[in-house]
């Protein structure tokens, strides 16, 4: 299985690139905020647990988080591999990832890196907003919240998946091709 961990700041392109490479490679994108947006949009229980913390630009609960990817996962179970997009975002959710990974006999193979510097990425998101009905992409200390938990509980699984020799750094700013590109040139390496 190729399991795939795209990883960077909100606004990276994260979500942008795992569209395309889901097609590409044959994969099953899960997207964390899509599935919690999908519940807030719908009233379900665990929407009304994720909006609070999503509204705020703060994290969701490891435990809820991790449950919702767990079973998500297990709907896919002829999946070819996985997308994760927008998890692991801490140490705990990269351990419960190997964890149930381990389980299926499989493991994660790469974590690729979108790099963007903190002012695009501002720009970008609150471009977005405009558009994309985001609570959380239409307020600029939200989107410099979201920034900051980026940096304080999430980008230390840089050096988590470093030491396991999995991590791929790729530049963010270009073209939408152009960063597809430099994605496939990394898995069709791996
Ligand atoms: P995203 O669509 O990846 O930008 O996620 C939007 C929001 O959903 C984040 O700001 C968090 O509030 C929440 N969220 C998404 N994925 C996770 C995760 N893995 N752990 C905790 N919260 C998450």
């Amino acid at each position: 299985m190729t399991n795939l961990v795209l990883f960077g700041p909100p606004g990276a392109g994260k979500g942008t690139q795992a569209d395309i490479l889901k097609e590409k490679y044959q994969l099953v994108h899960i997207s964390t905020g899509d599935v919690f947006r999908y519940n807030i949009k719908n009233e379900t229980e665990l929407g009304l647990t994720a909006k609070s913390f999503i509204d705020k630009g703060q994290l969701v609960p490891d435990e809820v988080t991790i449950n919702m990817l767990n079973a998500e996962v297990d709907k896919n179970a002829e999946a070819n591999g996985f997308i994760f997009d927008g998890f692991p975002r801490t140490e705990n959710q990269a351990d419960a990832l190997a964890e149930l990974l381990k389980g299926k006999g499989t493991e994660v193979k790469a974590m690729i890196a979108l790099e963007v510097e903190d002012e695009v990425l501002v720009k970008r998101l609150l471009e977005r907003g405009k558009t994309s009905g985001r609570k959380d992409d239409a307020d600029e200390a939200v989107i410099r919240n979201r920034i900051t938990v980026y940096y304080e509980e999430t980008a230390i699984l840089k050096e988590y998946y470093k030491k396991q020799n999995k991590y791929y750094g790729v530049d963010g700013v270009g073209s939408i091709e152009e960063i597809t590109e430099r994605i496939s040139k990394v898995i069709d390496n791996l």
